[in-house]
């Protein structure tokens, strides 16, 4: 079977303007290696992350959903001295191969791998009265989509950018038949963020390696 034609086109600009470094592709070669599922963003949006982390100014990142910390490299090498980044595993396992990413990546010093159930997680970092979130990013369990999207509005401040990934899921935001177990909790989201008060968002299509997908884009009001 050919490739569709928007793979070979994501090859060619990871190649030609988006340069992953070394221990970029260390963590995702690293993950195969462990047999953890190929579920992290593309180059390219990991790209996009690095940039919205540098033009937003964030200095302080919240994550949800490691894996083996691709995501969580990009926007690291994104935050100035002194910057950090927050990232939410469930897994044990992921934790620790993203941990051993980011050491190697140089970034031990900015970035915190908590492991645990986010939703716990996030209620710890609020009971622990942490300085507010600069920046989002929501990609890990989509059932707890508007949960997370809920956390993100508490723990950042006015002026919050956030990110949340796979908001289109291959069309079942119109057919959630398509996947019962993902598909009710993104729509969820894609409805709170519409009528959130605080929020102001958008929602961009992707295609790619990864499919027919596409990621919000928020900021609290
Ligand atoms: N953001 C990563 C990247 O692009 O490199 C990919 C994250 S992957 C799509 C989702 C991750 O969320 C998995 O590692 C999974 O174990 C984790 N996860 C799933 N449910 C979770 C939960 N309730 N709390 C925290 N992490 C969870």
């Amino acid at each position: 079977k050919t490739q569709p034609g928007w793979v070979a086109v994501e090859d060619f600009l990871t190649a030609t303007v988006v340069h992953p470094d070394d221990a970029l592709r260390r963590a995702v070669s690293s993950a195969v290696d462990a047999g953890m599922p190929p579920i992290e963003v593309t180059p390219n949006a990991g790209k996009l992350l690095k940039l919205l982390v540098q033009i937003s100014g964030a200095r302080r990142v919240l994550e949800i959903g490691t894996l083996a910390g691709f995501s969580s490299i990009w926007m690291a090498q994104g935050l100035p001295d002194g910057g950090r980044l927050v990232t939410c595993e469930y897994l044990t396992k992921h934790a620790e191969v993203a941990r051993a990413n980011v050491a190697a990546a140089g970034l031990a010093d900015k970035v915190e791998v908590r492991v645990g159930a986010a939703l716990e997680t996030l209620a710890a970092l609020h009971a622990e009265g942490q300085e507010p979130f600069d920046f989002v990013f929501i990609d890990a369990d989509k059932e707890h989509d508007a949960d997370y999207l809920e956390w993100a509005v508490r723990l950042g401040r006015p002026g919050t950018t956030i990110v949340l990934d796979n908001a289109v899921w291959e069309g079942a935001v119109l057919d959630p038949s398509m996947d019962d177990v993902n598909a009710p909790g993104i729509i969820q989201a894609l409805q709170l963020l519409g009528n959130h008060p605080q929020l102001e968002g958008t929602v961009i299509q992707t295609v790619g390696s990864k499919g027919w997908d596409g990621f919000a884009l928020a900021r609290v009001r």
